[in-house]
């Protein structure tokens, strides 16, 4: 994928270029002007020379530098036509219409500059939300210093109402902390010692002592930022192609415009000066200015909205892929439900008493990071149950755990890791089983090395907003279905719970993959929602990998095409609706944008239209494209 690091900005005589861009045009006016009332008076040819020379200049300098800069690369762009077509407009006599051109044309370079750099930095402001100083202890002090100097298990004081100036861990104390500038969720969520909080984010009511985890430069914050502007300058797809379209395109209406001037004049013997004006206004009216500025304007934005509401895309092409989405597969665990499962039941069925058979097992999950491990795991914590170390650790994904426990060969998972190794549990024990499962609790079988240990049951509760969510996807014409490596009963249970169209149980992670295969030749273009932490196989396979609750995993960030902030599947629906508005406003543009050039193009030869006329029409066109972009830094979703 192609990345243009930085925005094309340069500079003149060592100025910023945005700075003096907005300037420039009104030198133009103002040389312009001058020159064009003098010459009614009769003002010497030199004086006048002098100042249409210098409206010229300060009206093409920029686009005179783009365009030798592509010429440099034997290639043509709008801004060298404009160029000739300005100096055309000067070898027959017309300098003032010349200069009305490059005034408009700096002009509307100037208000497209100022409205690209707008969607830009919407996003760059997010870091002038992180205070510049923190509150830190050094030795028996607490002293003030600048967020860069911070270092990792630096104590950080943080006080009622203040923004956290950097990423950590709470040492103590408890507040409700407003995290809307990652998550996009305005709703403060109650934290505590030991839960992580972010730079930027704001504190509530108490004060907190915080440990750094993270140093200025690697906060999640100045990640999202990094993060954004690296997606804003990949491009989507369909630009990339209006940029090929651009080049063939400038250099067809180049030799156009010659074939204007040369066939009339010499093969049909019409005057020179008409039929050079005429062509002059046809090249700057055919010029595709608003159509090659139109998708990264539209873009840019939605990018931008994006961001500043939770919803990471990881570049354009992503947008326009989300766009196309027929059909979403969820995971189960972690993403259709909470993925903070509750232990329900810990019954042996042998020697052991449930204390025992619940320390061996939280032993072996200690060292799994699968949600249901962590349901084993604290339940023994706050049992006060003393774990014992795990030796020969192994994680079956799909299946559960393997490892060494007090010289014990432990195995624990669902049936199907049984089944695979030809183990049977006695009668009573798959009675339970069963039973649990039909109520939509997942369970977890316990072996011993050579003998059954008993069983572990979990139960999950479905997401709070899924139930919206899969409603709001719905009226948008979306096919919903559940992967799941969890049981067939607790997977129909699930699966009628929250509404979906399809459910797909005892899935293997391979399985899925091949599943998402299945399901995009059925419906179309797929997505798959995970939680990133064991689906990176099928969120890399889907046509669109989406990330649940990045605030907290690194691994979200970095291998979804787009990421959920918060863990709130209901943004889902904002990132369909905004990449579905994003793709209208950009074939909106794309419409528009033809369509005045066609109409431009024909009154030029049916009416004779006036250069100054067409350059209103062509800039004015491109301005309006550039703005229209723009509206989708404001979209909400219903
Ligand atoms: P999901 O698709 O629901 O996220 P996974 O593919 O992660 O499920 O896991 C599928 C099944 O494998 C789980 O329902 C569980 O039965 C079993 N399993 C996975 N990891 C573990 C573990 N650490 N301990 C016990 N069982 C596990
Ligand atoms: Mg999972």
């Amino acid at each position: 994928m192609e990345t243009t690091a930085a925005p094309p900005r340069d500079s003149l005589l060592g100025i910023e270029r945005n700075q003096i861009e907005p300037v420039l045009p009104i030198l133009t006016l103002l040389a312009g002007l001058t020159a064009f009332f003098l010459e009614r008076n009769g003002a010497p040819a030199a004086l006048l020379a002098g100042l249409y020379g210098l409206a010229y200049l300060a009206g093409g300098a920029f686009g005179l530098l783009d365009g030798l800069k592509t010429l440099a690369k034997r290639q043509v762009d709008i801004d060298l036509l404009m160029i000739l077509a300005a100096l055309g407009a000067a070898a027959i006599g017309r300098p003032a219409e010349g200069v009305t051109l490059l005034f408009l044309f700096s002009l509307s370079g100037a208000l497209e500059g100022y409205a690209m750099d707008r969607s830009r930095k919407a996003i760059s402001k997010l870091l002038d939300l992180r205070p510049p100083t923190a509150r830190v202890r050094r030795g028996a002090e607490w002293l003030d210093v600048a967020v860069e100097e911070l270092r990792l298990a630096d104590r950080v004081q943080v006080r009622p109402g203040e923004r956290f100036p950097i990423d950590g861990r709470i040492l103590n104390g408890e507040s409700h902390v407003d995290q809307a500038a990652i998550t996009g969720e305005s709703l403060p969520v109650y934290r505590t010692t030991g839960d992580n909080v972010f730079a930027g984010t704001v504190n509530g009511n108490g004060s907190l002592e915080v440990e750094v985890t993270h140093l200025a430069q690697d906060t999640t914050l100045a990640r999202i930022v990094k993060m954004v502007e690296e997606a804003q300058g990949r491009k989507a797809k369909t630009q990339r192609r209006l940029d090929v379209f651009e080049q063939y395109y400038s250099a067809f209406i180049i030799g156009a415009t010659v074939l204007l001037v040369a066939i009339p004049t010499l093969i049909l013997g019409h005057e020179f000066h008409p039929t050079f004006y005429r062509a002059m206004t046809w090249m700057v009216v055919a010029s595709p200015c608003a159509l090659v500025i139109s998708t990264p304007a539209s873009i840019l934005s939605a990018i931008a909205n994006g961001a500043r509401r939770g919803v990471l895309f990881k570049g354009g092409a992503h947008l326009e892929a989300v766009a196309t989405i027929k059909v979403i597969a969820f995971d189960k665990t972690g993403t259709l439900t909470t993925g903070q499962p509750g232990l329900t039941h810990v019954q042996t069925c042998c020697e052991l008493s449930e204390a025992e058979l619940l320390r061996l097992a939280a032993a072996a999950e200690r060292r799994s990071e699968h949600h249901l491990a962590r349901a084993v795991v604290e339940r023994a914590e706050a049992d006060g149950l003393k774990i014992p170390e795990a030796e020969d650790f192994e994680a079956l994904p799909g299946l559960g755990v393997a490892a060494r426990v007090e010289g014990r060969a432990l195995l624990i998972g669902n049936p199907r890791l049984f089944r695979e190794r030809g183990l049977t549990p006695p009668p009573e024990m798959q009675a339970t089983l069963e039973t649990l499962q039909a109520e939509g609790r997942t369970v977890m079988l316990v072996y011993g090395g050579d003998n059954w240990l008993g069983l572990l049951a979990v139960e999950d509760t479905l997401r709070p907003e899924a139930v919206a969510t899969v409603e709001a996807l719905h009226r948008r014409g979306i096919k919903l279905v559940m992967l799941t490596g969890d049981n067939e009963r607790v997977a129909g249970h699930m699966a009628r719970l929250a509404g979906v169209d399809e459910f797909h149980a005892d899935l293997m992670p391979e399985d899925k993959v091949r599943l998402l295969e299945d399901l995009r030749k059925k419906y179309g273009p797929i997505a798959m929602v995970g939680d990133g932490v064991n689906d990176a196989p099928a969120l890399a396979a889907a046509d669109v990998g989406i990330a649940m609750g990045g605030a907290g995993t690194d691994v979200a960030l970095e291998t979804a095409d787009v990421v959920l902030m918060a863990d709130n599947l209901m943004h889902l629906n904002h990132t369909l609706g905004l990449a579905k508005r994003a793709q209208q406003v950009v074939w909106q543009n794309l419409a528009f944008s033809m369509a005045v050039i066609l109409v431009l193009m024909i009154t030029t030869f049916a009416i004779d239209l006036p250069l100054p006329l067409g350059v209103v029409g062509h800039e004015g066109s491109t301005v309006i494209v550039v703005l229209n972009g723009l509206r989708l830094l404001g979209y909400k979703s219903a």
